[in-house]
């Protein structure tokens, strides 16, 4: 049974300097409620919206950088719906020409994800509910969103969040979104092959939205296979309960009757904004993986893991000028994120400074310290900042061989269980490999096993 996903992705233009149609200031994280608010964001009778043309430069990088054919005219439309965190009755969004038509998304299985459309829509305020109230926050009503709506080309939750990170990373390298600062939204298309779809609305943060995915997969999968029918309509997701519940079938489907955005003239794209704009997108995700190849003789999959992540390949290049980048790119891809992974923490979330890092890998390079001191002091970095040269010359950690080390660690195994020691000096051979275990849990699996083994003999002679 095929899974079928379509998404619509809306990812806040956040590193602007003001909203979409007002000259308010995106509010910060620890805003206090409506404090980044205008009569224009809030809609009160006579104020009148004014485009901020940065925004349209920046969602023309995305559009450009996703492959979509620009159309040469932006016209707003008002869609009618009746919310309270929408104080005018209507979301101004992008309906019958978006921005950008088609384009596409590579995955690394080197499949291409169609898209349909991209285009530009301002975010509503946010309900907050408290017990028996709810209290509405306008902050957020206005900021830009650029919306992406995919084809039905994804076919399982973790295609779906691989091109949800590789849209992430896009617009982190295109400078238009920081990820601190606002979350990634997304309504979800879900069907099993030959059966009716259903959408799940506003699911917030990628991890959420797969998980969604995988719940509404399974719980699709079980109806049908209880020969049930799955009938058209519309989900919600509840965070809490990790499941989707029905809000509403498609017999009650809201009628948005879109009609044009009156205050706000037609804007034209010329040929030479486009220019300009173009000129304006770094080097990208894909074209680093090319790169990193080709100048740095990385492998694909250490180019790829790196140039998958803005934070990642910004601390690389900024190591690989000092140290030999393949050796930067082995411990930045294993040893940083393994910790990271680790500690379940998010790269964002470390204050893990490159000096330190560059520092960390020349004791490892020249060989003052071993691959195992190094993991360990990797493991502490990413705690807090500190200096790794300060540090070894603190602990006193000496200059130690692997060689010399392993035999250390062979030594400690050996004082630590007698028994097999025993055993295997009466002859039993199968106690080495409890030893040898022991040792290769010391050295966290890193060692080579057989000079473990050969060591361990030696000793035990
Ligand atoms: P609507 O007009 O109801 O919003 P669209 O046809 O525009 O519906 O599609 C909305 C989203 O649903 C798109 O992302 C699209 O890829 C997805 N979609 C369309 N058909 C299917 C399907 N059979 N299964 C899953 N997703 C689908
Ligand atoms: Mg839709
Ligand atoms: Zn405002």
């Amino acid at each position: 049974m095929k899974t079928i996903i379509g998404l619509e992705a809306h990812i806040p233009i956040n590193l602007v300097d003001t909203k979409l149609f007002c000259g308010c200031s995106l509010p910060d994280e620890n805003a206090q409620p409506n404090t980044f608010t205008c009569p224009t964001c809030l809609s009160m009778p006579g104020s009148k919206p004014v485009v901020n043309k940065k925004v349209i430069e920046f969602a023309l990088r995305l559009a450009i950088a996703l492959n979509s054919e620009i159309q040469n005219q932006i016209i707003f439309s008002r869609k009618n719906y009746f919310y309270p965190d929408l104080p005018s009755g209507y979301q101004r969004t992008q309906y019958e020409i978006p921005l950008g038509k088609g384009g596409f998304v590579i995955l690394n299985s080197r499949k291409k994800v169609r898209l349909r459309r991209v285009h530009i829509e301002e975010d509503p305020g946010a309900l907050i509910h408290k017990g028996a109230y709810c209290l509405v926050d306008y902050n957020r009503s206005g900021i830009p969103l650029v919306e992406i709506v995919t084809e039905p080309d994804l076919e399982s939750p973790e295609e779906a969040r691989e091109f949800l990170n590789k849209l992430i990373t896009t617009v982190n390298y295109l400078g238009i979104h920081d990820s601190q600062k606002g979350t990634i939204r997304a309504d979800a298309n879900i069907s099993i092959e030959g059966n009716n779809r259903v959408e799940i609305k506003n699911i917030t943060g990628f991890k959420e939205i797969e998980s969604a995915l995988f719940y509404e997969i399974a719980r699709q999968k079980q109806e049908l296979g209880e020969g049930k029918v799955i009938h058209q309509h519309t989900r919600g997701w509840d965070t809490n309960k990790q499941t989707t519940f029905f809000q509403r079938g498609k017999e009650t489907e809201i009628d948005y009757s879109y009609i044009t955005e009156s205050d706000l003239v037609p804007i034209e794209i010329t040929k030479e904004l486009i220019e300009k704009v173009k000129k304006d997108i770094p080097e990208l995700a894909h074209e680093k993986v090319q790169r990193y190849i080709k100048q740095f003789k990385l492998n694909k999959e250490d180019a790829e893991t790196i140039a998958s992540e803005f934070l990642l390949a910004d601390l690389f290049e900024k190591v690989s000028k000092k140290i030999d980048p393949i050796l930067a790119a082995k411990w930045l891809r294993r040893e940083l994120i393994r910790v990271v992974e680790y500690n379940k923490l998010n790269l964002h979330d470390l204050e893990i400074d490159e000096t330190h890092l560059i520092e960390l890998l020349e004791l490892i390079d020249k060989k003052q310290i071993t691959e195992r001191i190094g993991q360990k002091i990797m493991e502490l970095l990413v705690e807090k900042p500190f200096s790794p040269k300060e540090y070894v010359k603190q602990q006193g950690i000496k200059v130690v061989s692997e060689d010399k080390e392993l035999e250390i660690l062979c030594k400690e195994a050996i004082e630590q269980s007698k028994k097999a020691v025993d055993d295997y000096k009466s002859g039993n051979e199968k106690a080495l490999f409890f030893l040898s275990g022991a040792v290769m849990k010391k050295t966290k699996g890193q060692a080579d096993i057989k000079k473990v083994n050969e060591i361990l003999k030696k000793l035990l002679k």
